[in-house]
């Protein structure tokens, strides 16, 4: 479903990371932790074609992205790459003069010129699925935060993505709320969705995760199933990072 090979990222001098190597299997649910500053929203945001990495490749389904392609193909590949992946970030990032239902539609009844009816279908039995289909007609002002969280779930599942990236979907939540959010994530994991997922809650991680990825220094310190990397992580820097989050 995803193959990085070799990818790279710098800003000016600042080289956030070199070399990364990355399989995702389709309906993989991989949990992507860090120290902060390590570079986990920056391959992210490479991912889902916000931000262009200098070296290497990615491909994702059947979109294909490498350094060496020259500029009009790249700009392609980044904008197919963009049509196959959602993404969530900390902060909700609602269009505050839009409606729930408003912000789930309004992508997918431009960018896939969906009909007014067809739009509103999809985007009702979308917020149905996060919980909130009787919000549909709140603004995101007059939502929690872990509403608002699950109305910008639900707005990336309406471009119908084969992938699901979460950048810290729960750390603006005040602690009442991340359950609500985790448990979404959780039944898009159990319904077979493919996600990469960066995030502190570790009992997520424990409980949903195939796989953990562990970054630091600008690399892929460390990879293994959570009972593995929690139990018995291999590195000193991955043991350092679990006794500070613990
Ligand atoms: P993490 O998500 O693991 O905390 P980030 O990917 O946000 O890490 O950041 C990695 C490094 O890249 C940090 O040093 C950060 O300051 C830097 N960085 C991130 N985005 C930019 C940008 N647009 N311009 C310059 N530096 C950036
Ligand atoms: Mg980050």
């Amino acid at each position: 479903m995803i193959e990085v090979n070799q990818l790279g990222k710098s800003f000016g001098d600042l080289v956030v990371f070199r070399d990364i190597n990355l399989h995702i299997r389709s309906r993989e649910i991989v949990v992507l932790v860090g120290p902060s500053g390590s570079g986990k929203s920056t391959l992210l945001r490479c991912l889902n074609g916000l931000e262009e990495p200098d070296a290497g490749s990615i491909r994702v389904g059947d979109a294909a992205w490498a350094a060496s392609m020259d500029a009009a193909s790249k700009k392609q590949a980044i904008r197919h790459i963009r049509t196959l992946t959602g993404m969530v970030f900390q902060s909700f990032n609602l269009f505050p003069h839009m409606t729930a239902l408003e912000n789930v539609i309004m992508a997918p009844a431009i960018v896939k010129k969906m009909n007014q009816k067809q739009a509103v279908e999809i985007g009702e039995s979308l917020l149905a699925k996060v919980g909130l289909l009787n919000k549909k007609n709140e603004y995101p002002s007059r939502l929690s935060g872990g509403q608002q969280q699950r109305v910008a779930i639900a707005r990336a599942l309406a471009m119908q993505p084969q992938m699901m990236l979460f950048d810290e979907p729960t750390s603006a939540l005040d602690p009442e709320l991340t359950g609500e959010v985790l448990s979404v994530m959780k039944q898009l994991a159990a319904e077979g969705m493919t996600m990469i997922v960066v995030t502190h809650e570790m009992k997520f991680a424990r409980e949903a995760a195939n796989r953990v990825i562990f970054m630091s220094d600008g690399k892929i310190q460390e990879e293994g199933a959570p009972e593995q990397f929690f139990v018995q992580p291999q590195t000193e820097r991955a043991r350092k990072f679990l006794r500070q989050i613990e």
